[in-house]
């Protein structure tokens, strides 16, 4: 099988997203592969600070269609890790599952895209869609150097009239995420003997009330809904606002009061909120509890990320729902809680869902893909594009 052959080639390169090894020689053999299929491919290496390799692979299919398809993989990977029961790097195929690292995330969708354009091609059948498809690195490390990038810098190149992200899952069709502000809060103290509280100002006590308070806003801001619906198990119909508190640090010694401890906290913004709007949101909260409680905590703000959000009556987002229903059963359109690479597609203007590729223990031991979902999924892409 087509599929099952490339993947065990891009398993066997390591594309560990720390430290970029293997990332040329798996872009060249994407590039590779995509000019073997007739299509019109360049790699795109961004600089970096670092000096390492940044190529992604960008490739195209025109067939003088009206409306173009943008496909979205990346073929970095997380760590290997260890608990694995097969070789990491080596495809293992047991009882109907591929099992290696990046088989599920994504290695798998790069296969699937590349499968679906190769029956394409020899199907005779004309496309309704001129085909795009992305293979971005880095995208476990953020994509700055990755599809960030390239839908920011190369605007042109990836425009499209729908962005299918296939680094997800199959359980519902994505047509939007949360945004996020990643926050850190530092409250003084003076650092003392324990002997002699009184001659101290403990910044652990200050910081357990700050974080009470987080914690109330954290409550009231849940009651906001998105437009979007939630996905399956949520406690909320809707994707909501949530308020963590992640970080709480202070003191190194039993005997010594510390000078100094720090919170960090997570905010996940609605689909459409604003990120400046949120930040500006967050401030004032930090700066009405400092009030509150007569303390001077200092708020910075650790890294932001806005959401998105695709209009789900848009028609081509429709006309994709009714594959997915033909091929895998009914699924809800739903938004995203954490984040997804169509945040970057969507703010090059592109309207963005994410389905695929399948699988399962992303990030963890014996990551599979199932080979029925790669099937299904390359099935997917022929028939959506074939009508
Ligand atoms: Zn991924």
């Amino acid at each position: 099988m087509y599929e099952i052959n490339l993947l065990k080639k891009l398993v066997a390169l390591n594309t560990n997203s720390a430290t970029k090894e293997n990332y040329k020689e798996c872009a060249q053999l994407i590039a590779n592969e995509t000019r073997k299929l007739g299509m019109k491919t360049k790699i795109i290496d961004v600089p970096a600070p670092d000096k390492k390799p940044r190529p992604n692979v960008l490739a195209e299919l025109d067939v003088g269609a009206e409306k173009t398809l943008l496909l979205v993989t990346h073929y970095d990977i997380v760590p290997v890790g260890s608990g694995w029961h097969t070789n990491p790097l080596s495809l293992t195929i047991k009882n109907g599952k591929a099992f290696g690292r990046g088989v599920a995330d994504d290695k798998g969708a790069i296969v699937e895209a590349l499968g679906a354009v190769r029956n394409i091609r020899k199907s005779g059948k004309k496309s309704r869609f001129n085909i795009k498809l992305v293979c971005a690195c880095d995208e476990e490390v953020g994509g700055k150097y990755g599809l960030r990038y390239v839908c920011q810098r190369h605007k042109k190149d990836v425009k499209a009239d729908l962005a299918l992200v296939i680094d997800s899952g199959l359980e519902n069709i994505i047509v939007g995420c949360s945004g996020v502000i990643d926050g850190k809060i530092t409250v003084k103290g003076k650092a003392w003997h324990a002997g002699y509280p009184h001659q101290a100002d403990n910044p652990i006590y200050k910081a357990i009330t700050i974080v009470e308070e987080i914690r109330k806003w954290g409550k009231k801001i849940e009651k906001r809904y998105s437009e979007l619906k939630s996905p399956k198990g949520s406690p909320h119909r809707k994707v909501w606002n949530r308020l963590t508190v992640t970080v709480f640090k202070a003191g190194e010694k039993a005997n010594v009061i510390p000078g100094e401890a720090v919170i960090e906290f997570d905010y996940r913004l609605l689909p459409e909120q604003k990120l400046s709007e949120a930040k500006k949101e967050i401030r004032e909260v930090i700066k009405k509890i400092n009030k509150k409680l007569g303390i001077n905590s200092k708020l910075r703000i650790l890294s932001e990320h806005s959401g998105y959000i695709t209009d789900e009556h848009n028609p081509i987002v429709q006309e994709f729902k009714k594959y997915v229903t033909q091929i895998f059963g009914r699924k809800e359109i739903v938004g995203q809680l954490g984040a997804i690479d169509g945040t970057y597609t969507a703010a090059a203007g592109i309207p963005s869902i994410g389905f695929g590729p399948g699988g399962g223990n992303h990030h963890a031991p014996d990551e599979f893909i199932a080979l029925k979902d790669i099937r299904k999924m390359k099935e997917l892409i022929v028939k959506f594009c074939e009508g």
